[in-house]
């Protein structure tokens, strides 16, 4: 696979998937700019090489074609003061007027294209779509590995159309990290597994079995654990189809030596709100009309001493409710173990994209672990052992 480093980007037009599907508040401005922040070092060594850039990303899930709120526009500025370029911006991602933009871009410019999901044949994968986009560039860079799990013309189909196809910086170290606690990771390896559902995680978890010394399952998700073995979880979150399932994860684990540790006691609420009424539990005891939405204080405490003690984790999932801060205390401990287990025990952590990304971030704490992963789906898909399309089109 060719990589960043390794071309010279000297002259050449290098047309870069990125994702820049970021937050914007009504206003169009930027909440968040860690995407965009994190393929910066892929620009600028594009741009120090002598060679020029082309941007295309998608933002939201336009329904229905061009559509005011969902327009890359509303980036050319915050782009342009963060890269220190002033960038050029097409207002339609293929068609005559971005085929000049882009041929007609010298060494050292940025364009940014429109939302390419303006166009349905983006995320249908559509071979003629993608090659008009081909044509934008000399080289094809891939550094959306938020992406990179879904077929689409710009992640994946469109590579077919050039001999050099590159991975881009955010790609590679994604795909490193994922490979470190997969192939490399020293122990104890302990897997933090959180969020709504086991549905979502069943792939990963059953994976992560075989590698794993230590599984800690929190969230949601524990409560269809303790309804299958018999305990009364009032009124929380239950898959009731998946009890079975949960029943031979267990049995799994434990014929595999995986140590399985979930909470003892949780944070119950009388209603779906951070301002409902809160009394603290133990498990399998939930009284009717009550529901858990964190763990409880004897749990964090559990948790906390085998993060102490691991020298791998992954870390998926938050531990509760995190949107509310009444129920964001697990979350917010389990993250702080993480940081401390980095820093004073030499642990490598590993924090999955989506709401554990958010929930790391938000209590500050993303750059005091070994890596953050900007992928949520994707990470996940790469961990239970899928090709990624938009990885396999840069081979
Ligand atoms: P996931 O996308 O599967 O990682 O799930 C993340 C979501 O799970 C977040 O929006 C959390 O609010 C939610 N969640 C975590 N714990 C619970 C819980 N005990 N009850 C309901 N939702 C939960």
């Amino acid at each position: 696979m060719k990589t960043v480093d390794s071309y010279n980007f000297a002259g050449k037009r290098a047309l870069i998937r990125v994702d820049f599907n970021v937050p914007l508040n009504e206003k169009f401005e930027i909440t968040d700019d860690t995407r965009i922040q994190a393929t910066l070092p892929t620009i600028r060594k594009i741009l120090a090489d002598g060679g020029s850039c082309i941007l295309m990303s998608h933002l939201g899930r336009p329904k229905d074609g061009p559509t005011e709120k969902y327009s890359l526009k509303h980036l050319i500025n915050p782009l342009s003061v963060i890269l220190g370029v002033s960038v050029k911006f097409a207002d339609d991602c293929i068609g005559e007027s971005a085929y000049d933009q882009a041929t007609t871009l010298q060494p050292g410019e940025i364009l940014l294209l429109e939302n390419l999901r303006f166009y349905k044949q983006e995320e249908k994968g559509d071979v003629d779509f993608a090659e008009k986009l081909s044509k934008l560039g000399d080289v094809w860079v891939n550094d959306a590995f938020g992406t990179a799990h879904r077929a689409h013309a710009s992640t994946a189909v469109i590579g077919q159309f050039f001999e050099d196809r590159i991975c881009g910086y955010v790609m590679q170290a994604e795909i490193d990290n994922a490979q470190r606690i997969l192939e490399h990771a020293e122990r104890p390896f302990t897997a933090i597994m959180g969020g709504a559902k086991i549905s979502d995680k069943i792939l990963i978890i059953e994976r992560l079995l075989d590698k794993v010394d230590n599984l800690i399952i929190g969230g949601g998700m524990t409560y269809t654990f303790t309804k299958a073995l018999g305990g009364k979880i009032g009124k929380s979150l239950l898959e009731a189809d998946k009890q079975e399932l949960a029943l031979e994860i267990l049995k799994k684990a434990k014929a595999k030596g995986v140590n399985i540790i979930m909470p003892v006691d949780n944070v119950c609420a009388d209603a779906f709100s951070n301002d409902a009424n809160r009394q603290i539990v133990a498990t399998g005891q939930i009284p009717d009309g009550w529901e858990g939405l964190d763990i409880g204080p004897e749990t964090i405490a559990l948790f906390e001493e085998v993060v102490r003690t691991s020298k791998t984790i992954l870390w998926n999932g938050p531990m509760g409710v995190f949107e509310f801060p009444n129920f964001a205390i697990g979350t917010d401990a389990i993250a702080k173990a993480v940081v401390k287990a980095t820093e004073e025990n030499g642990a490598f952590s590993l924090i999955g994209g989506g709401d554990s990304a958010s929930a790391i971030n938000n209590a500050g704490y993303g750059d005091r672990v070994s890596y953050v992963s900007t992928g949520g789906g994707a990470l996940l898909e790469y961990m239970e052992g899928k090709e990624l399309p938009g990885v396999a089109a840069l081979a």
